[in-house]
């Protein structure tokens, strides 16, 4: 459930609009005096606790969501209306929008000194002599080309306590400002590590940043978000520093290389996970350019989240330690917080499967040759990548084949052993087809009966947790047309309207002409009563206006977390449909078809709205009844038209009823 599904799911809109504005029940909805509009007579404003939404009828002739309401009540703009009903229903946003939003200014400075920054190791590797040092190891040792150092921005940090502190405190920076850039480092008075400056010394901060070829790491839109460096003295330590926690960098936020992978991860549908931001920059200059890393710590499921908009198809490359250590592979709490997992890429094959699950991704896991980096397998043959990334497994099977790997599997402990292990894993997957399949799987490796293999292994007592978190995950989400249209929500519909024009946003010519051709209305922001979908219309709308090439990639660069949330799951929705479908007709069809269902529901409470206004006129001796009256046969003649609109498409349809 997306974050706004909860708040929206926690809040009663009656509740909410009551707080304003005094309701009278009638049937199924509320009806009350327009909060937005004065001197009016009639009570036009209608609550319908059914769908969530509201509606003026009278002056204002709006309506919406809960979210609509506040912003019209309180003047307020989405992000500050989030917080605040994110706070009354007790829902966490994370991270906080509004404060994201308070904070952008500051955020462009700390980018504009860490772009300067990029530009003075950059002056320093290509024209110093020590600079001269780190460029031959990146020709030599990494075979990187210049075009490849230039356009990763590659630089080296000097040798000094103080080079680009002075550097940039000649430039009019504040101490304050490069301590939160991140590019110097307080000293702790009261020890004297190593690692600091000798006493004599008189500075309080020095250079964080010294000898190190120094790797720009930018955030998805290539916006500068800080520094990894990599240790050129064999001896020094750590061997890699990256940044430390800034307001815009994040380690378990940011995913090194993805700016530049992006576009190649959506148009390949497949992204690959590698150790190293310099294994990361030596695929690409081999033409591999959908793979990057995390920051030298284990997979965050925002990682995997934001990898998921451009691909739910992520495979994870893995070194042959990782990858094959038993203590994690049994997903053991206490090995996991016992080891020292600061620099590699964990594996976790529980967390995996749990984020597989929540995220709808595919994960797999594929092995590197033992005592080989990603790079070095480029360099030798790039083909060689090409085989490891289509030896991809999914994790189960990764972990059952490792497990197996070298053991004498007729032994029955053994056989016992693995299935103890594998078993609980498989239980947790989601999808039941998976399930089985691996469980025959499973069986097979072991030669043992499938039944055999249920029986002998006890049924793990499962966390409260999980079962929740896996009675939230929609299981194969129901086709919309598979569905009669009376038990799809508005909100459904909505969003399926919307995920098929993200996808496919060419489509909205075709729609309006054919509404046109029925005499109908174009469609627009009111077809839809929720603010998240307005919201998104509305974007997509402006790409569209604007000429943008990327209509998606606009939209969903324009939106806050929660909303990214959210266009993620508009997107998994249709993918089916319009991915599977080789009849564009259809896809259309089906638009116009979800489109025609929610207008013929608003019509209906327009025309029970003047219905009653009508016939409580009339009852009165209102001399407006006729005037009502007349409003109202005009509603039922946009209802007619909603009708053979739909009823053209019925009798066209073939495949979807
Ligand atoms: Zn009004």
């Amino acid at each position: 459930m997306s974050t706004i599904d909860e708040i929206k799911a926690r809040i009663d809109i009656i509740d909410l609009v009551s707080e304003t504005v005094q309701l009278r029940r009638s049937g199924k909805s509320y009806t009350g005096f327009c909060p937005f509009h004065s001197n009016t007579r009639t009570p036009a404003f209608v609550v319908f606790p059914d769908t969530g939404t509201w509606r003026c009828f009278g002056q204002c002739n709006e309506g919406g969501d809960i979210f609509r309401f506040v912003m019209k009540k309180e003047g307020w703009d989405f992000p500050e209306t989030l917080r605040y009903l994110a706070e009354k229903a007790g829902v966490e946003i994370k991270p906080p929008t509004a404060e994201e939003q308070a904070a952008a200014e500051e955020h462009d400075q700390l980018r504009a000194l860490l772009e300067e920054a990029v530009t003075f190791y950059r002056h320093q590797l290509l024209n110093t002599p020590p600079g001269k040092l780190a460029l031959d190891y990146l020709h030599q040792k990494r075979s990187l080309k210049d075009e490849t150092i230039e356009a990763f921005g590659l630089g080296y940090a000097p040798h000094s306590w103080e080079a680009a502190l002075n550097y940039f405190r000649a430039k009019g920076y504040s101490q304050q400002d490069l301590l939160e850039a991140g590019l110097v480092t307080e000293r702790q008075r009261e020890q004297n590590p190593p690692d600091e400056p000798p006493k004599d010394q008189p500075r309080s901060v020095y250079d964080r940043f010294r000898h190190r070829l120094m790797i720009p790491i930018r955030d998805e839109r290539g916006r500068m978000a800080g520094f990894g460096a990599r240790i050129l003295n064999p001896e020094d330590l750590p061997k890699f520093l990256n940044s430390p926690q800034t307001p815009i960098f994040d380690k378990g936020h940011l995913l090194y290389g993805l700016d530049r992978a992006r576009k190649a991860i959506r148009t390949v549908d497949q992204a690959v996970i590698v150790e190293g931001y310099l294994d990361v920059i030596a695929l690409h200059q081999a033409g591999f350019t959908n793979v990057v890393s995390p920051m030298g710590t284990a997979l965050t499921e925002h990682q995997l989240y934001l990898l998921k908009r451009f691909s739910r198809r992520i495979i994870l490359a893995l070194d042959p330690d990782a990858a094959g250590n038993q203590a994690t592979l049994r997903g053991l709490q206490i090995a996991r917080q016992a080891m020292d997992h600061q620099n590699e890429l964990v594996f976790d094959a529980r967390g995996l499967m749990g984020y597989e699950a929540r995220l709808q991704a595919d994960i797999r896991v594929t092995t590197l040759p033992e005592g080989m980096d990603p790079d070095e397998v480029v360099n030798r043959n790039p083909q060689e990548w090409e085989t490891i990334v289509s030896r991809a497994k999914p994790v189960v099977i990764h972990v059952m084949e490792t497990l197996a790997a070298g053991r004498d599997l007729e032994d029955p402990k053994v056989k016992t052993e693995i299935a103890n292990q594998v078993i609980p894993l498989i239980q947790d997957v989601a999808n039941p087809i998976e399930r089985d399949t691996y469980r025959q799987r499973l069986a097979r490796l072991l030669r043992v009966d499938e039944r055999t293999l249920l029986e002998a292994t006890p049924a793990p007592p499962r966390s409260r947790s999980t079962q929740q978190r896996r009675a939230a995950i929609p299981s194969p989400r129901p086709a919309i047309e598979s569905l009669p249209s009376q038990q799809v929500s508005d909100r459904v519909l909505e969003a399926h309207c919307l995920g098929v024009l993200l996808r496919r946003p060419d489509l909205l010519y075709r729609v309006d002409r054919s509404l046109v051709e029925n005499k109908l209305g174009r469609l627009s922001v009111d077809d839809f009563q929720h603010t998240d979908h307005q919201d998104i219309f509305r974007l997509l709308q402006e790409s569209i206006d604007q000429d943008i090439a990327e209509p998606l990639n606009f939209v969903l660069n324009s939106l806050s977390l929660p909303m990214m949330e959210l266009a993620d799951g508009l997107l998994a929705r249709t993918e089916k449909l319009v991915s599977s479908s080789p009849n564009e007709d259809k896809v259309l069809e089906d638009l116009l078809r979800s489109l025609l269902i929610l207008r013929k529901r608003h019509i209906a409470q327009d025309i029970d709205y003047r219905r009653f206004l009508y016939e409580e006129a009339q009852e009165a001796g209102d001399i407006r009844a006729s005037q009502y009256g007349q409003v109202m046969r005009e509603y039922i003649q946009v209802k007619q038209r909603l009708d053979q609109a739909m009823g053209k498409l019925s009798s066209r349809s073939v495949t979807i009823r």
